[in-house]
């Protein structure tokens, strides 16, 4: 460690204890970052993977014949390509979501009971992807819990009110949900073929086919899809707001509550839908980092370990600096979005100032109480923290600087804290 940013640290440390000014060091880096004699401070954006159309049989592009587009891959999938998406969480420490469509899991043909789910409505006939691999994929997605998060994306992908698809399976080009008593159906035929095929219960997060999605009711309509998917215990949807009808009521910029519900802006993807294994470079617009099934596999499934791992190397970057790190799962990504949008953070002298006053309209069970700061700085510090708790406190080096992560819990009513620091 350089000597001369700890001596000029202390020594300025006891010219704010005597009430001298500061040097004119104070920088101002953006809306959540202030930088003071090299000391620099940020509540992190959290970064979610979010991998679309994952459980199709066929790799086939079906638009054509009124059939969905499913993943454009050109092959068969496999249960490798479920290992895959194990393997990016694991390799990550991560939870990615697999937004998943089920027709093709049906082992008994009971979607011909609901004509609106597939192409081929009350003739539906699933026995070509009956077979060991649901066994077998299943089996993965069962025993890597930690490490794969089965996501709500749809039974068919689209809606057939007649022989024609229209796009999407829960709302319109418009953004408006379909009739209400079809969207109730689809929910308990998905939650049926979860069950057929032991895949536990109704998942927790939702991303909407083709990312046709309202915020809020539409005009005319009592029930929003926030609301519905709420009353069976969905509390998270993901898409891009681009898309979605009514986006200017979301009010918290990367992401809104819609009656309750968190809704997050997924931003723009990296890669189309339809590209095989992406090597990724360009910068994430936003906090979660979207992409299609496809895109992280290869042409040939034994060989999909090499497009896991250009995707390991591009997304670990994002856990180093301040401004970001990679959400260990969903809970912890909706409480450290809401701490990172909703917490003013300022360096004053040799202390940290945190602001929640903003946080306070976001539900408890949304924003919690714990989230991560982390701190820079050229010389080792030690934390004082007032009217805050912290739980943990890792380091680490980077460019000749100490990274500190702090994890803290706010306490119940303050609404604001205060970290001292102290060169150790
Ligand atoms: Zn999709």
């Amino acid at each position: 460690m350089k000597q001369m940013p700890r001596r000029e640290f202390i020594r300025q440390t006891a010219q704010w204890g005597a009430g001298l000014a500061l040097t004119g060091l104070a920088a101002c880096k953006g809306r959540a970052q202030m930088e003071v004699n090299g000391i620099a401070a940020m509540v992190p954006m959290p970064i979610q993977v979010v991998i679309d159309d994952v459980g199709w049989w066929s790799g086939e592009d079906g638009s054509a014949r009124q059939e969905p587009y499913r993943t454009g891959i050109g092959r068969n999938h496999v249960p490798a390509d479920y290992q895959a998406i194990a393997d990016l969480g694991k390799k990550l420490g991560v939870r990615p979501q697999a937004a998943t469509i089920l027709c093709e899991w049906d082992r008994t043909n009971m979607l011909r009971e609901v004509p609106t789910s597939t192409w081929m409505r009350e003739n539906w006939d699933n026995r070509k992807w009956t077979g060991p691999w649901l066994e077998e994929a299943a089996d993965i997605i069962r025993s890597n819990a930690r490490h794969y998060e089965l996501t709500l994306h749809g039974i068919g992908h689209e809606y057939w009110a007649d022989s024609h698809f229209t796009r999407a399976e829960w709302a319109d080009r418009s953004g408006r949900m379909r009739p209400l008593d079809q969207v109730e159906l689809h929910l308990d035929y998905y939650a049926r073929l979860l069950e057929q095929n032991r895949l536990g219960p109704l998942p927790a997060s939702f991303v909407p086919t083709a990312f046709l999605h309202g915020f809020g009711p539409a005009a005319g309509e009592e029930v929003s899809m926030a609301q519905v998917l709420k009353r069976r215990g969905i509390h998270y949807i993901n898409t891009p707001f681009s898309m979605m009808a009514n986006a200017g009521a979301a009010q918290y910029g990367l992401f809104g509550i819609d009656d309750g519900v968190i809704t997050v802006d997924r931003g723009e993807d990296l890669f189309d839908w339809d590209v095989i294994g992406g090597v990724p470079e360009a910068r994430m617009s936003g906090p979660t980092c979207g992409m299609h099934w496809p895109n992280l596999l290869h042409e040939d499934p034994a060989r999909n370990a090499e497009v896991v791992e250009g995707w390991v190397r591009y997304l670990s970057a994002y856990n180093s600096g301040l401004a970001t790190m990679l959400a260990p799962d969903s809970t912890f990504f909706q409480r450290q979005l809401a701490h990172h949008a909703g917490t003013a953070v300022s360096l004053k002298g040799p202390m940290i100032d945190l602001d929640f006053t903003k946080i306070q309209p976001i539900p408890e069970q949304i924003a919690g109480r714990q989230f991560m700061l982390k701190i820079s700085s050229p010389f080792r510090l030690r934390f004082k923290p007032e009217k805050i708790r912290v739980l943990a406190n890792a380091d680490a080096l980077e460019a000749e600087k100490i990274i500190y992560t702090l994890t803290l819990e706010r306490l119940p009513g303050e609404r604001a804290a205060r970290i001292g620091l102290e060169a150790a």
